[in-house]
């Protein structure tokens, strides 16, 4: 259509039901037009850049339908990657659901911190794998590698086990459900050069959008009162499940470096803290012996 259309032609243009959207999700999400388009182009079956350089003019009744399906959705909170049903992570996208926590940028630091920190030929265990993001990516990078991803939700490993088969790395992980704060979980799993984690680590009181508390996993956030147990719970038992020379790489909130590096030097680890984008300590690379 011409050029012209999209700029009068108001909500009988998709340019023009992007913009109304956008004003509309502006109160519920910081990034209300990236959304917009993000549930567009998924109504319409195209990529984002797809969507902007050719399908901005006229909207049928149909695809308007499904867009506002998505948009309600949004509306009352619902995460983007739930709605859409999958989240990219580095330059991977995985399946996700409401039984798996959103990969989050902030993840993809923990991911660098096990990469440089890990040889490239490592049996890898991931400790609450989620949708699998840590573990898969960790494989995906290093072809010599390969895992085990362990987690207490049945249904999270069935989004893991789904994800490992569509990028290709069926094969290189098993997945268990297991539990660490249950007495012989890890019995039989063997010893690791590199352990992941992305353990819950958030203050039971603490303040959360809507679009996380009400839609993401409690199971995969919190963490007891100061948001330490899993740690408390998980370290001690890490010496048992390293290889000689091995490392363990664990994701930590931005407010617990102190805390967690205490846990970690009470089990005999030396400890390296890596930063996120926003320069906040967010991984811990845990060692034995002098490091
Ligand atoms: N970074 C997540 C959040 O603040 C928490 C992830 C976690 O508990 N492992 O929402």
């Amino acid at each position: 259509s011409p050029p012209w259309r999209t700029e009068v032609a108001g909500t009988s243009t998709v340019a023009g039901v992007l913009r109304a959207a956008a004003q509309q999700l502006a109160g519920t999400s910081d990034t209300a037009r990236l959304d917009a388009e993000l549930l567009m182009a998924h109504a319409l079956g195209v990529s984002r850049s797809d969507l902007l350089l050719r399908h901005m003019g006229a909207i049928s009744p149909a695809l308007l339908d499904r867009f506002n399906h998505l948009l309600d959705r949004r509306l009352r909170s619902e995460p983007v990657a739930y709605i859409l049903g999958y989240q990219e992570f580095r330059d991977l996208n995985f399946a996700v659901n409401a039984h798996v926590l959103i990969p989050r940028a902030d993840s993809e630091t923990t991911l660098q911190a096990a990469l440089d920190a890990a040889p490239g030929s490592a049996r890898v265990l991931d400790c609450g794998t989620g949708s699998g993001a840590l573990l898969l990516s960790f494989l995906h990078e290093r072809p010599g590698s390969s895992g085990i991803g362990i987690d207490a939700s049945a249904q999270a490993l069935g989004v893991a086990a789904c994800n490992c088969e569509s990028l290709g790395l069926t094969g290189r992980a098993q997945f268990f459900v297991r539990d660490w704060n249950q007495p012989g979980w890890a019995e039989q799993l063997g010893r690791f050069d590199l352990i992941l984690s992305n353990p819950p680590y958030v203050e039971a009181d603490a303040q959360l959008d809507s679009s996380v508390r009400d839609f993401e996993p409690a199971q995969a956030l919190f963490a007891g009162p100061d948001g330490l147990d899993d740690y408390r719970a998980l370290i001690p038992q890490l010496p048992a499940l390293l290889e000689p020379g091995g490392v363990a790489v664990l994701e930590i909130g931005a407010t617990q470096a102190g805390a967690v590096t205490q846990i970690a030097t009470q089990s005999g680890f030396t400890v390296q803290c890596h930063e996120d984008l926003g320069g906040r300590p967010r991984a811990l690379v845990l060692r034995l012996g002098l490091g």
